[in-house]
């Protein structure tokens, strides 16, 4: 059987790979994202995914707020931005609903190889 050739992980997420589109045409990050970022009939939905402010800004993990802005894996999580706004208020905000504890945000000595005992 031949095998699958490995690729590295694709960041799909709200606006990232992915919109969604109500009946009216209007577009969404995702599903669940109350606000929409403008309207496949005002120019099209190439337009619309290239030029939002509010999806360009969503490919940016790096300058989401909080825990996710500084996460090693933001680039290829990030959290859900739906949740985010609906606790926070802000689409770039942290995900309430992720226990993970980022490297950046570790005491030193819960970051991984700190030796937390002497040797015998
Ligand atoms: S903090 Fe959690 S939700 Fe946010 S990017 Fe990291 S793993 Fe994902």
């Amino acid at each position: 059987m031949p095998q699958r050739p490995p690729r590295p992980p694709i960041d799909i997420n709200s606006g990232r790979g992915f919109a969604f589109v109500d009946h009216l045409g209007h577009v969404y990050p995702s599903g669940f994202f109350p606000e929409h970022c403008g309207n496949v009939k005002e120019g099209g939905f190439r337009e619309v995914y290239r030029t939002s402010e509010l999806l360009r800004s969503l490919r940016r993990p790096e300058r989401f707020h909080g825990k996710c802005g500084v996460c090693e894996f933001n680039d290829v999580c990030g959290g859900s931005r739906s949740h985010a706004y609906a606790v926070t208020g802000d689409i770039l905000g942290s995900d309430p609903t992720c226990a993970y504890l980022p490297e950046a945000l570790r005491a030193p000595t819960q970051r991984p190889g700190h030796a937390t005992s002497a040797p015998a």
